[in-house]
């Protein structure tokens, strides 16, 4: 999270060299864009990754109040969570282009909000191949395309 802000922040950086300016308006807009793609991980917790074993582990360590847990689940688990719906290349793309067309239409607010909102995916995916090894499935997949099940190597966790 700390990093993906600090991204962000460096894409603020890198416009003010190109812009001459910056403003408080602008670093928070970065600050947002950087870290607004894991709204992803709440969809999927709430929404259409509801069912899956990955979420109720999640879900039983909330009901049980155990938090400490719970964060350690997370921090570990989030990286083996394939099924993440708008993380993947295709919408990264779409970003990387809209950004470019907000730059021509000199929208700076786009630019600056897009762009960082790009940095963030560049980043989570680079971290796959650094964790990993690869690319997790989420990248290639296309919407709702074919999705498996988490598979959980709890002796890496425990
Ligand atoms: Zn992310």
């Amino acid at each position: 999270m700390v990093i993906h802000v600090f991204l962000g922040l460096m894409w603020a950086w890198f416009l003010r060299e190109l812009w001459h300016e910056l403003n408080a308006k602008w670093i928070i807009t970065a600050a947002i864009g950087s870290v607004l793609p894991d709204v992803d991980h709440l969809l999927y917790y709430t929404t259409y990754g509801k069912r899956e074993l990955y979420t109720k582990v999640i879900v039983k360590l909330i009901k049980y109040h155990m938090w400490r847990l719970l964060v350690r689940f997370v921090e570990w688990g989030h990286k083996y969570n394939v099924n993440l719906l708008f993380h993947n290349f295709y919408v990264m793309a779409a970003l990387v282009a809209l950004t470019v067309i907000s730059y021509l239409g000199n929208w700076r607010f786009g630019v600056i909000l897009l762009g960082a909102m790009v940095t963030h995916f560049v980043f989570d995916a680079f971290e796959d191949l650094l964790l990993l090894g690869r690319f997790n499935p989420n990248w290639m997949r296309w919407g709702r395309g074919k999705r498996r099940a988490i598979k959980f190597s709890f002796k890496n966790f425990l």
